[in-house]
């Protein structure tokens, strides 16, 4: 079976500082992140288990664990590419423009963005996903790893707004956090994700042009 696996951040726990802190970053990937990978995993065992028992009785509780698990492997692995210690500052060529296009402006986009977080009610994430079919970008809050994602839709740039994400660096401030991220992402990174989901189709004929 394949198994899912927690990648090395790519850069030492302490690059982001003073933005985000060195201990949150260890215990964020070390601890959280290989949580839900480890979840993911065992999760995958017990359907398989599941099977050859041909007893399917715990299948809605599993499923509900798998779209956790898996989600959050997901969202924090793109975290971790998002953001880099020589980041910040604003994204330039074709992502820029397709900002521009879909928020108006950069500065739209980017109070969208930061709301989207900061108004996440509980635990969850604001994400910047690419809508294949309406080919354009949108911003998603989701609870907790999976709830209210829009399905079919491909994250390029997320925001991970759990508490652990900055409560031992923020405390009850965390709206400087959702500023301080501003200073570290690699929008090279999220440049490169965004030319690679446009070439995605649903294969669905569901959207039309209309005049604003
Ligand atoms: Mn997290």
């Amino acid at each position: 079976m394949t198994k899912y696996a927690l990648p090395d951040l790519p850069y030492d726990y302490a690059a982001l500082e003073p933005h985000i802190s060195g201990r949150i970053m260890e215990l964020h990937h070390d601890k959280h992140h290989k949580g839900y990978v480890d979840g993911a995993n065992k999760t995958l065992e017990m359907l398989e288990e599941a099977r050859s028992k041909g007893d399917f009785s715990r299948i809605a509780a599993l499923e509900k664990a798998l779209a956790f698990n898996y989600s959050g492997h997901v969202l924090h692995s793109l975290f971790w590419n998002n953001l880099s210690p020589n980041g910040g500052d604003k994204p330039t060529g074709e992502l820029a423009d397709a900002i521009q296009r879909d928020f108006g402006s950069f500065d739209a986009f980017r109070k969208q963005m930061t709301q989207a977080a900061a108004t996440s009610m509980g635990s969850g994430w604001a994400a910047l996903v690419w809508d294949p079919l309406a080919s354009r970008l949108l911003t998603v809050q989701i609870h907790d790893h999976q709830s209210e994602m829009l399905v079919g839709s491909l994250p390029i740039m997320v925001i991970d707004a759990w508490e652990h994400a900055w409560y031992l660096q923020y405390q009850n401030e965390k709206a400087k956090f959702f500023e301080a991220i501003w200073n570290v992402w690699n929008w090279n990174d999220i440049a490169n994700r965004y030319a690679a989901v446009r070439k995605t189709s649903l294969g669905l004929d569901v959207s039309k042009t209309t005049a604003r």
